[in-house]
């Protein structure tokens, strides 16, 4: 590095962060509101995808049908992505709107589905049975199919930056809520409606390989949904979607005793800690939340999260321009990965998904290539994020279902 940049880069000015064209709600203390708790204690009517297959078999028996009928039900729903009463040929005529109506209440409605990157990506907006709206990203890469879910209608954790946080939380959603978002997607795939086929008309993944919990919500704010949520997409068919643990991602602000929980579940998820900070100062104002459990117990946890699942933890780190992007900052961070050990935790920055004319802008591409070769300098493996979807507010942090 010249003298020039070096001292550019010490006298790099330090911008705090700060809610821009809206208003941050506040506690009674005056500091950001964090909501644990659900204004909205709503929740719809029991769906199958809320339910273990045996419990399935027990409703059915309940309402005075065989067994047998979840099983044929699962099977529709898990391996067609079927709701269709006529289509479900192998039960009787008679009654397959009853059961379908009990066992299958519709979920998710959609409002609107905006296209980018050649049909590639996927944007859906739903409404839930309450009005409420939420938003789920669908992304063709080469040989797998991601799909960003939402855990929660709003969010509570009131972070500056995420344009989810503006309106604060509305409610959890359910199990089947979360699963039903899967199960459209596939649907859509399976009638070709997501770009990317090959020339001869097929598809490498015909279905969603990978889920990111990257939507609207905190996911490990709705723990128990969320856990029985992954426990139907990973249940072999025809109970669940039969996808890997390996390739469920779920992400959080870093609720601590939660992720100490998800390590103990012995389910080999991967856990992405939203970290963007690796100073209390500006953690503090960046993840509200960082006001209950600080950037090292965030760090012990993820660290314990890879002891005991050894599944490599992933720091995400949105580039803030002249916020969070100091070259002191990678060195810090650097530090202190690597003073809880080697090879058990990688860096995926995210050149921040700006909001026009604030200070919320993306880091340049040079602080941000020196910021990453300072990363891998130290040794830790850091792969820059793409912000596909940017073009349809698609892109993380830009969730808001705004109508
Ligand atoms: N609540 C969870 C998951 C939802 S957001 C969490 O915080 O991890 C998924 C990721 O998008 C988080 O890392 C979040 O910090 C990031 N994000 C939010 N707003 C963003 C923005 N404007 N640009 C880039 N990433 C953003």
């Amino acid at each position: 590095m010249t003298e020039h940049t070096t001292a550019a880069h010490r006298t790099r000015p330090q911008v705090r962060p700060k809610a821009e064209g809206w208003t941050q709600a506040t506690d009674a203390g005056g500091r950001p509101l964090l909501q644990f708790r659900e204004p909205r204690r709503t929740q719809p009517e029991t769906h199958l995808a809320d339910l273990s297959l045996a419990e399935r078999k027990a409703k059915l028996v309940e309402l005075g049908h065989p067994a047998f009928r979840a099983t044929q039900l699962s099977t529709h729903y898990f391996e067609h992505y079927t709701v269709d009463p006529e289509q479900m040929t192998d039960l009787p005529a008679s009654a397959r709107s009853e059961i379908v109506e009990k066992m299958l209440p519709p979920l998710l409605t959609e409002v609107r589905r905006l296209r980018t990157d050649k049909g590639e990506t996927i944007k859906f907006l739903w409404r839930l049975f309450d009005g409420a709206l939420v938003e789920s990203v669908l992304m063709r890469y080469p040989g797998r199919v991601t799909l960003c879910v939402s855990s929660q209608a709003g969010c509570g954790m009131n972070c500056p930056f995420c344009a989810t946080g503006q309106a604060g939380l509305t409610r959890n959603l359910s199990a089947a809520e979360i699963v039903d978002q899967v199960v459209a997607a596939n649907r859509a795939i399976a009638n070709g409606e997501l770009g990317g086929l090959r020339k001869d008309g097929g598809f490498d993944s015909p279905r969603v390989t990978n889920i990111v919990f990257m939507g609207m919500g905190e996911p490990l704010a709705n723990y128990k949904r969320l856990m029985n949520a992954v426990n139907r997409m990973v249940a072999p068919a025809p109970e669940g979607l039969g996808m890997s643990a390996r390739h469920i991602t779920v992400s959080s602000v870093g609720l601590v005793p939660a992720i100490r929980k998800l390590a103990d579940e012995d389910l080999p998820l991967t856990f992405a800690l939203s970290l963007h900070a690796p100073d209390d100062t500006l953690r503090d104002e960046l993840i509200p939340v960082n006001d209950r459990w600080k950037v090292d117990e965030a760090l012990d946890a993820a660290r314990y999260y890879f002891e005991k699942t050894g599944r490599r933890v992933s720091i995400e780190y949105a580039l803030i321009k002249d916020m969070n992007d100091h070259a002191w900052r990678a060195d810090l961070l650097a530090e202190k990965l690597n003073a809880r050990g080697r090879g058990w935790v990688h860096v995926n920055p995210i050149p921040l998904n700006p909001t026009p004319g604030s200070i919320w802008t993306a880091s340049e591409p040079a602080v941000t290539n020196e910021f990453i070769r300072r990363l891998e300098a130290a040794g830790i493996p850091t792969t820059l994020r793409d912000t596909r979807g940017k073009e349809i507010d698609g892109a993380c942090g830009q969730l808001a279902a705004a109508e």
